[in-house]
């Protein structure tokens, strides 16, 4: 059987930096568990527009709709801030998720124990905590029209809409209850009900997908704004969170720093599945290029590698691997291996990128 194909995109900062951890992991992947893929690298972002003059080249566009799976280091960067709108790095991300159509964000907020007292709350309240929140990421208030700015007599009026289809908020509430069922059979839904009629909506579909083909799955509903306050008092009593696109947006920022740094955030962005049962998939750390520590050894790769441990999880089937990645993580973090971001001023020496992709791949020989 062919090898299954990624596409990586590492872009622009600490992207490439991050990203050399992840090679070297995938091919340990390939010596060491049998479980080798068809790698090819491309450009996105500001490297994209370097060469082609455009984030995202049409040749690249086409590997990634033909990809198993798509992943992606980071773009942006102050050099490419005066560049017009349509060109900015940040375009090319968009373009993917767009014409990828990936309508459901995944993202982990999980406090490894030995960064507990990183975490801006309470070790106790932290500690072990393990959720996931599902956004949806195509449509709502970001996308719906009217939007502009627009003259009302003798002043200006900002609109956004909000505005989703029974269909949108079917399929997202679809790739939550799976979801759950792969890990506690949990889902929380969380709009504003009370207040607006997109939230309405929204109760009314999830609870329908849930009764006809998901019964098995505990279900609750939440307004949003209960949410953000259930997520900093016992972020502990959810497992799936799904929501919408803005409130995601937010809910999920809140949550990720329950767990302390930015360099430990992984996430998803799924589509529809192909005909093979694999859902179009982009893979990516929740953090930007950070140009400030760029080419300096600094970065932290963690939040790339957790990432393309979702890559086997929901797009190859591996959650045992998955886990083994996972749990090498974990075995670093509680050794001590610290990059500079999880580390106080006054807790000694940083480890390097590549030593803390040493340090994983020395766990994963162990765990063998
Ligand atoms: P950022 O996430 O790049 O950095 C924020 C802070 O966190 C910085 O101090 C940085 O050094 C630190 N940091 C981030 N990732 C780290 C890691 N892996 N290890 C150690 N420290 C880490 O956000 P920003 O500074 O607001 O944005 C910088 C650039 O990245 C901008 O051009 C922005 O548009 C872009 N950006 C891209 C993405 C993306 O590619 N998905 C997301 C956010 C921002």
């Amino acid at each position: 059987m062919a090898n299954p194909t990624l596409l990586i995109l590492a872009g622009d900062g600490i992207g490439p930096e991050v990203m050399d951890q992840v090679v070297r992991i995938i091919d340990w992947y390939g010596e060491k568990r049998s479980l080798a893929f068809d790698v090819e690298h491309d450009l996105v972002g500001g490297a994209a527009y370097d060469k082609h003059g455009t984030p995202l080249h049409d040749d690249t566009m086409a590997k990634a709709l033909a990809a198993d799976a798509v992943l992606l280091g980071a773009v942006g960067g102050p050099k490419y801030d005066a560049l017009d709108f349509s060109v900015k790095p940040e375009r090319g991300l968009l373009r993917l998720r767009k014409e990828m159509d990936l309508f459901s964000n995944l993202r982990p907020a999980q406090c490894f124990d030995a960064l507990a007292d990183f975490s801006s709350l309470k070790k106790d309240i932290v500690a072990g905590l393990d959720i996931m929140i599902v956004r949806e990421l195509t449509s709502g208030v970001y996308f719906g029209e009217p939007r502009g700015i627009f003259e009302e007599g003798n002043e200006r009026v900002g609109i956004n809409t909000q505005r989703y289809t029974e269909s949108e908020i079917d399929r997202v509430a679809r790739s939550a209850f799976e979801l759950a069922r792969r890990r506690n059979n949990k889902v929380c839904s969380m709009e504003k009900a009370n207040v607006m009629e997109s939230g309405i909506l929204w109760r009314e579909v999830v609870q329908k997908v849930h009764d006809e083909d998901y019964p098995d799955v505990e279900l609750t509903h939440m307004y949003a704004d209960n949410g953000a306050m259930q997520l900093v008092r016992a972020p502990k009593q959810f497992d799936v969170i799904v929501t919408d696109n803005l409130f995601g947006d937010i809910l999920s920022d809140c949550a990720a720093m329950l767990t302390g740094s930015l360099g430990m955030l992984p996430s998803a962005s799924l589509g529809a599945p192909n005909a093979d049962g694999r859902p179009k998939a982009l893979y990516e750390p929740v953090h930007g290029s950070a140009p400030d520590i760029a080419g300096q050894g600094k970065a932290n790769p963690i939040a790339c590698i957790l990432s393309f441990a979702m890559a086997l999880r929901y797009s190859f089937d591996q959650g045992e691997e998955a886990a083994r990645l996972e749990q090498a993580v974990e075995q670093v973090l509680a050794d001590g291996a610290r990059t500079a971001d999880l580390m106080g001023p006054e807790d000694g020496t940083p480890i390097s990128t590549t030593e803390m992709g040493d340090a994983i791949l020395a766990a994963l020989d162990a765990s063998l």
